[in-house]
């Protein structure tokens, strides 16, 4: 029943194919929902768990599904490699045990390091900071009291709630992509890279750097609104240029890369 689901899904001309590889996986605010795989699987996959009426503590029960899950997935990749005549063999895409995750290397990288560590200062910032949301709301309570003419206390705080969201959802997500990126880049070099197909090192890095440039535009809306005096979000912006810098010389191609859908449909 899921495979079958699964065949009708992929045959569905609507759906972009790859676009779930590009994009930051924030499918709340995705306009593509109804056209992505991924998201289709996502939402049968917890169709199949609640018929099988898998409560939350069922853990057993839950592996299996997605054991069943993975499975059916991996039937219908093969089936459509076999269609396009790829051997997936050949690929070693079908290998139970890769001889090595080309990742191990990208540990080290610059890139992986800046991006990690990002992850610890914005929890460090906003563990210290809860002086600047409390001042802001102290602001935000006395100009719904005055009702100043041309003040609009609800839209500054739903523009803050909104910066505050996009930084915390992209601060888990640079490092992963990053990583990505580099062990992609590593993976074309050593095994080399049809030009006829589009690079994955490029996609990924592409993604990590709007997921940069989005958190850049946060936290510099965080720090006008928060009249951040003691510039601590200054030292999180510099810290992200660089990183964001190292990362455009890294992948010189990334900015160019076309993801699908994203970058096709007006
Ligand atoms: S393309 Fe959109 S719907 Fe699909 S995984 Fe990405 S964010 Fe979610």
């Amino acid at each position: 029943m899921y495979l079958k689901r699964l065949d009708e899904l992929a045959d569905n001309s609507r759906m972009i194919s790859g676009i779930h590889n590009y994009c930051d996986r924030w499918c709340e605010r995705c306009e593509f929902t109804d056209r992505c795989l991924n998201f289709a699987l996502d939402r049968e996959e917890k169709k199949e768990a609640e018929a099988s009426e898998i409560g939350v503590d069922d853990s057993e029960a839950a592996t299996k599904v997605v054991e069943q899950g993975l499975q059916s997935t991996l039937e219908l990749v093969r089936k459509m490699a076999a269609e396009a005549g790829v051997d997936l063999e050949e690929l070693g895409v079908a290998e139970e045990h890769p001889p090595q995750d080309p990742r191990e290397g990208a540990r080290e990288h610059p890139c992986s390091v800046a991006a990690m560590e990002y992850t610890g200062i914005v929890d460090t910032w906003f563990e210290t900071r809860t002086d600047l949301f409390r001042n802001k709301a102290v602001m935000v309570a006395r100009q719904v009291v005055a009702d100043f003419p041309g003040s609009d206390p609800e839209s500054e705080v739903n523009a803050l709630k909104e910066n505050v969201d996009a930084i915390r959802w992209y601060q888990h997500f640079l490092y992963p992509k990053i990583m990505r990126a580099l062990g992609s880049a590593e993976h074309e070099r050593e095994r080399g890279h049809d030009d006829e197909f589009p690079r994955d090192s490029a996609g990924s890095a592409k993604i990590a750097l709007i997921a940069m440039d989005r958190s850049i535009d946060a936290w510099t809306h965080l720090r006008n609104a928060l009249l951040d005096d003691t510039d601590s979000i200054l030292d999180v912006l510099a810290h992200l240029e660089r990183l964001r810098r190292t990362a455009e010389s890294e992948f010189p191609n990334a900015r160019a890369f076309v993801r699908p859908g994203f970058d096709e449909i007006p």
